[in-house]
């Protein structure tokens, strides 16, 4: 496959070091093809190219936008297969993941803005007896958008959607462990004729091209998705030029079960929350806090259903769990446990790596895995550890529930089920997490806010909550 070059001012373009970083499909453990590694000359590139295009692109109405990203989204949605099968080669997700959650919701992306930004309060009045005050969004300019790998177009297209149907344009990132469907987007743009200079999307490694983004002095605001540390290094290298932040990053969510949930449904539901995309999704279930009553039962009913997940070839259609997504992040799973075991953990099923036969057989896989016998406290019970590994803890009352649940540096999802309404809302008001389930997981109205709490995340996303943060408020007072 050819290098994955930096798509600025509507074409590929090389990166002006010359600097390549190697892109490895994790299922088979081989590498494929090369990304660009870009440095400040690229970045300043595509800054230049966003500011150029910024004046005639913010002028055009919310209509002709909106027509922009309608038409998008019909061109993703066009090569939906294509887009897929690079997802799955990218991060070992299954196919069938790829084609029904990530591409599907990345194109939803580009409709909902569409649609959504045509009520947003782009212009409102508020007026007494002595002034009337006409409160107007603008946007805000040149924004930066910063990705990572484990969902990467529906991520990157969460950020860039909004950001451009605000009238900003864009200089985005996406992570340099999954660079081919932001790459397929630049032709996409091409093939659709959009204006030059409005998307530039920019490839390489967190600390050049990354830093290059959140240092720049023309850049008005940041949003990122990933990890804790690198959301708080951002906020230390922008500080210096004051920009928005907007910061979604790591959740070591807990699943609260009562005994009087609908049972089968939770099992089935708990199954995929915990093991979804190897466990590699922000919103995972990691911590199973689960009602003595029903703990010895749920155990042997967890493990039993997820014997029964189909792991094997990501490019398999009924492969169900694929590989996880780099060497790197394979090898600090295993750490941890290896960690979880010297913790005095007791590995109810999995805990190590998984050999698949065949193409498959150098690849990333890991067994999902179940541990219980370890106290909150443990690190494994407080470090986020992104992969397929849930642990199981016990509770009497609804308060050493909500105890548990709340005793973690992260607040950003948790799922409650019961069928006591009562219960479960006074519940999940004493959460601390900005996204809560009850007796669901993963369902998502786009106008919702979505965004952690504590060490997860820092501001919003969807809906208003985005179209507010890429657009800044002039308030106009004339006196009555
Ligand atoms: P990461 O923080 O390592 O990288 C994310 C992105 O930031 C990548 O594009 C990377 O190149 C870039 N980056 C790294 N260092 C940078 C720097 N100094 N300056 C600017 N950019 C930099 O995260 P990851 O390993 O790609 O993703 C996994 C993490 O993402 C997990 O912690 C997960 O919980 C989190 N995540 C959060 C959400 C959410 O919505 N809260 C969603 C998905 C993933």
């Amino acid at each position: 496959m050819d290098p994955i070059l930096n798509y600025i001012n509507g074409e590929y373009v090389k990166p002006s070091s010359n600097d390549y970083i190697d892109v490895i499909d994790p299922a088979i453990g081989e590498k494929y093809t090369v990304v660009a590694n870009s440095n400040k000359n690229d970045i300043d590139k595509a800054v230049n190219a966003a500011k150029e295009s910024f004046l005639e692109w913010s002028a055009l109405s919310i209509k002709d936008r909106s027509n922009f990203l309608t038409q998008i989204a019909n061109e993703i949605e066009k090569n939906l297969d294509e887009f897929a099968y690079l997802e799955t080669k990218d991060t070992g997700k299954p196919i069938s993941l790829s084609k029904k959650i990530d591409i599907p919701r990345a194109i939803s992306n580009f409709r909902f803005f569409a649609e959504h930004a045509k009520t947003f309060h782009f212009e409102s009045k508020i007026d007494d007896d002595n002034s009337s005050n006409v409160i107007a969004r603008f946007p805000l300019g040149v924004v930066g958008c910063i990705s990572p790998w484990n969902l990467p177009l529906y991520l990157f297209t969460w950020k860039i959607a909004p950001a451009i149907i605000s009238g900003n344009t864009v200089v985005a990132k996406p992570s340099e462990i999954s660079p081919l469907t932001a790459n397929k987007l630049g032709e996409v743009l091409t093939e659709i004729n959009f204006p030059r200079g409005v998307i530039n999307i920019v490839h390489g490694d967190g600390n050049s091209a990354g830093s290059e983004i959140v240092r720049h002095p023309n850049i008005k605001a940041i949003s990122f998705t990933g990890g804790t540390n690198t959301g708080t290094k951002i906020a230390q290298d922008s500080s210096s030029t004051l920009k928005k932040l907007s910061l979604e990053m790591g959740g070591k969510n807990p699943a609260i079960i009562f005994d009087d949930c609908n049972y089968s449904n939770m099992i089935e539901t708990i199954t995929k929350s915990s093991f979804s995309n190897q466990g590699q999704i922000c919103l995972c279930s990691s911590r199973l806090l689960i009602q003595s009553s029903i703990y010895e039962k749920f155990k042997s009913d967890l493990i039993d259903s997820v014997s029964k997940l189909k792991i094997g070839d990501p490019n398999e259609v009924d492969t169900e769990f694929g590989a996880i997504s780099s060497k790197g992040h394979y090898d600090k799973i295993i750490s941890y446990i290896e960690l979880a075991k010297k913790e005095g953990g007791n590995i109810l099923t999995g805990g190590d790596s998984l050999n698949i036969p065949g193409r498959c057989n150098k690849g990333y896989f890991i067994a999902p895995t179940i541990i219980d016998s370890l106290d909150n406290s443990s690190i494994i019970n407080q470090d986020e550890i992104f992969g397929p590994v849930v642990t199981l803890q016990s509770f009497d009352s609804e308060d050493e529930a909500i105890n548990i649940a709340n005793n973690i540096d992260y607040g950003l999802s948790a799922t409650i089920w019961s069928d006591d309404i009562e219960k479960s809302n006074r519940v999940a008001l004493n959460i601390n997490a900005g996204v809560i389930w009850i007796n669901c997981w993963l369902v998502r109205d786009l106008r919702t806010p979505f965004g952690g709490m504590k060490q997860s995340g820092l501001g919003r996303e969807g809906g208003d909550y985005a179209l507010d943060f890429f657009t800044e408020p002039k308030n106009i007072c004339r006196s009555l």
